[in-house]
């Protein structure tokens, strides 16, 4: 019966009971004060005997009676026909009481409480913590408790210690470094799950944690540095060094400072850049915060070295975009840059393609869909892309050029926490621009209920006559339908409830609007449905300022650049995630107008009363909002934690232990850098461990 109960619960090896971890811990109440007890509520005291007495050894009638005193006051026991307490409980003796008091006159009493006789003083313990186990259908704690530790007894002595002593010993000393209270030494394994499970103080029970969080964390990284050395040895890369001439030559072409992350950023870019294996480098970066001022400098560093470029984006505006900034900048220079997208001529295209492939283009930018056809570069030394919102430990991008590969430099305005960048993309190197370029316009966010919407479009309207242009967003197409528009985040996390609600629609608040409230001015209509040419003409048309009212779902989410756009509704909110909210808020950040953001939601629910929705309002940190989405909706919703490829950790968590997260990352890559293969006998264990787990899923095969 226990058994199959056990089965049920997954735990049908020693092996998998002992590693049933205790999700939390049952906390006695330490024991109470004399003068703070309460009549009739349960409490322990630790105090001395000083007084006892027994009124009639009668058996059946005996009244035994003691006085226990500490410095916080006295209380008597009381116990009725238990007259061998006479010999149990002396005068002087140190006792500790568990029962229920009850005033009677000015004292309290304990009738038949529990008594804890100590011999001394240190016998006197400290409330035991007990493990509370996840999941014990059916089975009482109790009795996990008393399987775990017979198991425990049992096995202790075979467990296999995947940290030798002395990787205990430094990492105790990084993580002391890094602020995390540690002992000199992390507890071997067999200490470790005896505190877990039977901690003996709240320290030791928290130091066994961190060793076990520290180890699975561990792993996770040396599997991940492991896989870093292996591409980084296997694939070859022109090596684009900067020089002090290039770097002043580069820079003396942007029209303003750069911003101290920007300079950072290219540090890091160009130290990449210089190497002779590949680039894998994400830079992240708030909307607006100029992360294409990094991608040029990378470009122009390319074309100094003799190399092409190319910039891929997701749609053709903002190719568009890219390709005459370039031009801009690089007017005066005998840079050669060509575009690629789906409204050029075929002969022109044709003409491109054979230009870049003689060589005679420097630098290429195009929609991503264009130049992952065959196109072949004469001298392709860098690739960059940009807003690219999904990534995975096992993308890499099949562009080569004569046997080499380019390097890579990735862009993405959803900030992914560093916790989920160094588990889940921890192949991926991050460079983060957070300072944002000066003299931004802000952006005033509005959490606004139903009732404001009069005094919102009279406001619209009032932008409108000042020339501002206006974007008005919801997640649906039509009315009727349950499916959800969500560009390019994906699915939307409330699909499953949509089926009989009221849900914004596009379309219906592009009739609405258009006849009624803003009949006078140009509006049209935006959503992934429509066919690709229409799309880009209407983002066009409203690029160049002939539409005052784009009605659109979060297509426009992606990085489209006009400056004019000063003003946007979001309708039915509380069906985006809160980077996506930030992202489409980055729409209307681009100019020197203030911006003005009006949330709506769909339903009963004013976007004052949703958490989610009020942190958008409070800050306009994207990276404080992407963390708040990770913890909210978890990672897989953000960015697709099973695209990944990862395997869930099962005791440490990114977010929590980011810190001992950071310590290992940083010991694996030192252990890997020392000893690429885990070779030395004392690190075998840990070795195969490392393979087991992330062998196949990171194809380490041949480590192994
Ligand atoms: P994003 O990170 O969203 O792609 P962009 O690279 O498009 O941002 O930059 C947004 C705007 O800020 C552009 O108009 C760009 O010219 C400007 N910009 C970028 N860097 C700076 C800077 N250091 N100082 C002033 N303006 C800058
Ligand atoms: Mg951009």
């Amino acid at each position: 019966m226990r058994a199959r109960r056990l089965e049920k619960l997954g735990l049908k090896t020693a092996q998998s009971i002992i590693f049933c971890l205790p999700r939390d811990y049952e906390r006695p109440a330490p024991p109470k004060r004399i003068d703070q007890l309460r009549d009739r509520e349960p409490a322990s005291l630790i105090g001395t005997v000083t007084d006892r007495d027994i009124t009639s050894r009668t058996p059946g009638k005996s009244v035994f009676a003691a006085l226990v005193e500490n410095e916080t006051g006295a209380v008597r026991i009381l116990f009725f026909n238990q007259a061998y307490r006479m010999e149990q409980i002396l005068v002087d003796q140190k006792v500790m009481i568990s029962g229920t008091p009850k005033l009677n006159a000015m004292r309290m009493e304990f009738v038949h409480p529990q008594v804890t006789v100590f011999d001394s003083d240190e016998d006197i313990p400290t409330p035991r913590m007990l493990a509370l186990y996840p999941l014990t259908e059916g089975l009482r704690q109790k009795d996990l408790r008393f399987l775990v530790a017979e198991t425990l007894d049992a096995v202790s002595d075979q467990l296999t210690e995947v940290m030798p002593e002395p990787l205990r010993h430094s990492a105790a000393v990084r993580l002391g470094e890094a602020g995390i209270e540690t002992p000199t030494v992390l507890p071997n394994i067999q200490t470790t799950l005896r505190e877990l499970h039977q901690p003996s103080s709240e320290s030791s029970m928290q130091f066994a944690r961190v060793r076990l969080v520290f180890q699975e964390l561990l792993v996770m990284q040396l599997a991940l540095a492991m896989r870093r050395r292996r591409l980084t040895s296997a694939l070859k890369s022109p090596p684009l060094p900067t020089t002090a001439l290039i770097d002043a030559r580069i820079l003396h072409r942007f029209p303003f400072e750069l911003t101290g992350d920007q300079i950072k950023a290219i540090k890091e870019v160009s130290r990449d850049m210089s190497c002779q294996f590949p680039m894998n480098r994400l830079l992240q970066g708030d909307v607006g915060s100029g992360k294409t001022v990094v991608a040029m400098y990378a470009m122009m560093l390319a074309v100094a070295n003799g190399h092409q470029a190319v910039m891929m984006a997701p749609t053709e505006v903002l190719a568009r975009q890219h390709y005459h900034t370039l031009k801009k900048v690089l007017a005066e220079s005998r840079v050669r840059i060509g575009l690629l997208c789906g409204s050029i001529s075929k002969a022109e295209r044709s003409r491109t393609i054979d230009a870049a492939h003689h060589g005679e283009i420097d630098i290429l930018v195009g929609t991503q869909a264009l130049l992952y056809g065959d196109i072949r570069m004469k001298k392709l030394g860098l690739c960059v892309i940009d807003e690219q919102h999904k990534f995975g430990v096992n993308q890499r991008v099949a562009l080569r050029s004569g046997g080499v590969d380019p390097h890579y430099l990735v862009m993405s305005a959803t900030p992914i926490p560093r916790s989920m960048a160094m588990t889940l993309f921890g192949d991926v190197e991050l460079s983060t621009l957070r300072e944002k370029p000066p003299s931004r316009a802000p952006v005033h966010t509005y959490l606004a209920h139903d009732g404001w919407k009069d005094r919102w479009w009279s406001f619209v309207i009032e932008r409108l006559k000042e020339g501002r242009q206006v974007f008005v967003v919801a997640p649906r197409v039509v009315a009727s339908s349950t499916e959800v528009e969500s560009e390019p985040l994906g699915k939307s996390h409330e699909e499953e409830s949509l089926e009989n609600e009221d849900v914004s629609s596009v379309e219906t608040i592009f009739k609405e609007l258009s006849s009624t409230t803003l009949s006078e001015y140009r509006i049209a209509l935006l959503h992934g449905r429509m066919p690709a040419e229409e799309k880009q003409a209407t983002m066009q048309a409203f690029a160049d300022g002939e539409i005052d009212v784009l009605v659109s779902t979060t297509v426009i989410e992606v990085g489209i650049d006009v400056p004019n756009a000063t003003v946007m509704t979001i309708f039915g909110a509380q069906r985006f995630g809160l980077a996506q909210l930030h992202q489409l808020r980055g729409r209307i950040s681009r100019g020197t107008h203030a911006g003005h953001l009006c949330v709506f939601t769909d339903g009963d629910l004013p976007p004052a009363e949703n958490e989610r929705l009020k942190l958008l309002e409070k800050t306009d940190d994207g990276f404080e909002l992407a963390e708040a989405d990770f913890r909210l909706r978890g990672p897989g919703d953000m960015l697709g934690r099973k695209q990944s490829g990862m395997p869930p950790l099962r005791i440490a968590d990114p977010l929590r232990d980011i810190d001992i997260l950071t310590v290992a990352r940083t010991m694996a890559q030192e252990m890997i850098d020392e000893d690429p293969d885990l070779e030395a006998a004392e690190m075998s264990e840990l070795k195969s461990q490392v393979i087991r787990r992330y062998g196949k899923r990171l194809d380490l095969g041949d480590v192994a």
